[in-house]
C-alpha cells in the first residue's frame, strides 16, 4: 500500500469530507435563483466570521488575485503608500502596489518578528499623503501574525485606509472588520478556510468605496464597481466557481457548529503544543512566543542538516509533507502547517514524524522527547 499521505503546509490545506461531499453536488447556473440564494447565506456567514456589515465579494481566482483586486481598486498611479513587508506575503504588497505606479515606502520588517504599530504611527505622521497602507494578518513565509488591532486603530485616525491580507489566518486566527478598522480584508479559500484552492474573499468598507469610485488605475476583471452593481442581485461579474461556493458554504457551517471561538482556541492549542515539541526537541523556533502564528510553525534546520533534507525524509519514509523555507530561507527553515482541518493528532503525527526524521539524518534526538511535550500540552498536564 502507499504510505498514507498527511498534508501539513500552509496551503493548500486538507478539505474536511462534509466539504468534499458538498462540493459533489450537481452543478446550478450560476444565474440562477439558487445561486443568489447560496450566495446570500454565504456572505451572511462570511459577514460573521469577518465581523463586518461590510459587503464581501467572493472572487474566483487565488489569494494573489484577491490582492491584485485590492491594489487595482484603490491605488493610483503615482499614489503614496506603505508597506509592511515582513515576509514574502507583505513584499507582494510591495510589488504590486509598484506594478499599479505607486511610489512605495517599504517598512522592511527583520522576518520572523512582527510590525511594531509604533512605525506605522511614525511613517503616517512623516508622510500623511499616504494614500493606503498594506499589512498582513498572518505573514505565511515566517509564521508570525500581526497585530491588526493596533494598526487599524492608528490608520484610522488618518485619511489611509488599512488593506489587510488575511489569505492564510482568517478562519483559524481572529479578525473584526469593523472593530479594527479594515477597510479591505481579503482572504482566499485554500488555507484555514479549508477548502480547494480558487476562491478569494474580500470585504470592502465605505471608506474604500470613496476611493474605490474615484481610482484611475486600469481594472478589468477585478473592478469592485461591477461586482458592487452585481452583487445587489447577489449574482457576480463573471462566472463563479460554482462548486466551491457550496463547498464554502459547507466550510463555514464547520467553523459555526464548533463555534468561532473554539476554532481560534484549537488552533492556539495546537500551536501551543507544536512549539513545546519543538522546544523539547533542542530545535529552534523561528519567532518569538509573542508574536507566533496560531496556524503555521516555522523552525530552524539542526546547524549541519538542509531543512530540504528533513522534508524529503518526512515525504519519502512517512508521507508526511511540510513547507519549506521561501528566498532567503530556503533550506534553512520548515514549515509546521496546523491551520484549517487540523487536530491534536495532527500535531502528534508532525512531531513523531519530524523525530524519526532527525533520527534517520544523524540528529541526536531523545526519541519521545517532543511527543511527550505535546501530550502534556494536550493534557495540561506540567512539563
Ligand atoms: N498571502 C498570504 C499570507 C499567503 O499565505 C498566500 C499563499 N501562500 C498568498 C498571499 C498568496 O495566495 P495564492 O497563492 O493563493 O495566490
Amino acid at each position: 500500500m502507499k504510505d498514507k499521505h498527511y498534508l501539513m503546509i500552509p496551503g493548500p490545506t486538507p478539505v474536511p469530507p462534509a466539504v468534499v461531499a458538498a462540493m459533489c453536488a450537481p452543478m446550478i447556473g450560476h444565474r440562477s435563483e439558487d445561486f443568489q440564494a447560496l450566495h446570500k447565506n454565504i456572505v451572511a456567514k462570511l459577514q460573521k466570521l469577518f465581523q463586518t456589515r461590510n459587503e464581501i465579494f467572493i472572487l474566483t481566482c487565488s489569494g494573489t488575485g484577491g490582492m491584485e483586486s485590492a491594489v487595482a481598486n484603490t491605488v493610483s498611479p503615482g499614489d503614496k503608500v506603505l508597506t509592511l513587508a515582513g515576509g514574502k506575503f507583505g513584499e507582494r504588497w510591495t510589488e504590486l502596489a509598484r506594478q499599479y505606479g505607486a511610489e512605495v515606502i517599504e517598512e522592511k520588517i527583520t522576518w520572523g518578528t512582527c510590525v511594531d504599530p509604533q512605525v506605522v504611527e511614525e511613517r503616517l505622521a512623516q508622510h500623511p499623503d499616504i494614500k493606503v497602507v498594506f499589512a498582513t494578518q498572518n505573514e505565511t513565509s515566517t509564521g508570525v501574525v500581526n497585530d491588526i488591532e493596533s494598526i487599524g486603530r492608528i490608520v484610522a485616525k488618518t485619511p489611509a485606509l488599512l488593506v489587510v491580507d488575511g489569505v492564510s489566518g482568517v478562519g483559524g486566527i481572529e479578525i473584526k472588520v469593523d472593530e479594527w478598522h479594515i477597510d479591505i480584508l481579503t482572504t482566499g479559500s485554500q488555507k484555514s478556510l479549508m477548502l480547494p484552492p480558487g476562491l478569494a474573499i474580500q470585504s470592502v468598507s465605505p471608506k474604500a468605496w470613496k476611493v474605490i469610485e474615484e481610482n484611475k488605475s486600469p481594472r478589468y476583471y477585478f473592478d469592485l464597481l461591477k461586482a458592487r452593481k452585481q452583487y445587489a442581485k447577489w449574482n457576480t461579474a463573471y462566472t463563479p466557481a460554482v462548486s466551491l461556493f457550496i463547498g464554502l458554504n459547507a466550510s463555514l457551517d464547520l467553523l459555526f457548529e464548533e463555534g468561532l471561538d473554539n476554532v481560534y482556541a484549537r488552533h492556539k492549542l495546537l500551536r501551543d503544543a507544536t512549539r513545546a515539541a519543538v522546544r523539547a526537541m533542542g530545535l529552534q523556533l523561528m519567532t518569538e512566543d509573542s508574536c507566533a502564528s496560531p496556524v503555521v510553525t516555522s523552525v530552524y534546520a539542526p546547524e549541519g542538516i538542509g531543512a530540504d533534507d528533513i522534508r524529503k525524509v518526512l515525504r519519502q519514509e512517512f508521507g508526511i509533507t511540510f513547507a519549506g523555507g521561501q528566498a532567503q530561507l530556503k533550506n534553512k527553515i520548515f514549515r509546521i502547517a496546523h491551520m484549517g482541518y487540523a487536530g491534536k493528532m495532527d500535531v502528534m503525527v508532525a512531531i513523531s514524524g519530524l523525530e524519526m526524521a532527525l533520527h534517520r539524518l544523524g540528529y541526536p534526538v531523545e526519541l519521545g522527547a517532543g511527543v511527550r511535550a505535546a501530550q502534556q500540552v494536550f493534557l495540561g498536564v506540567q512539563q
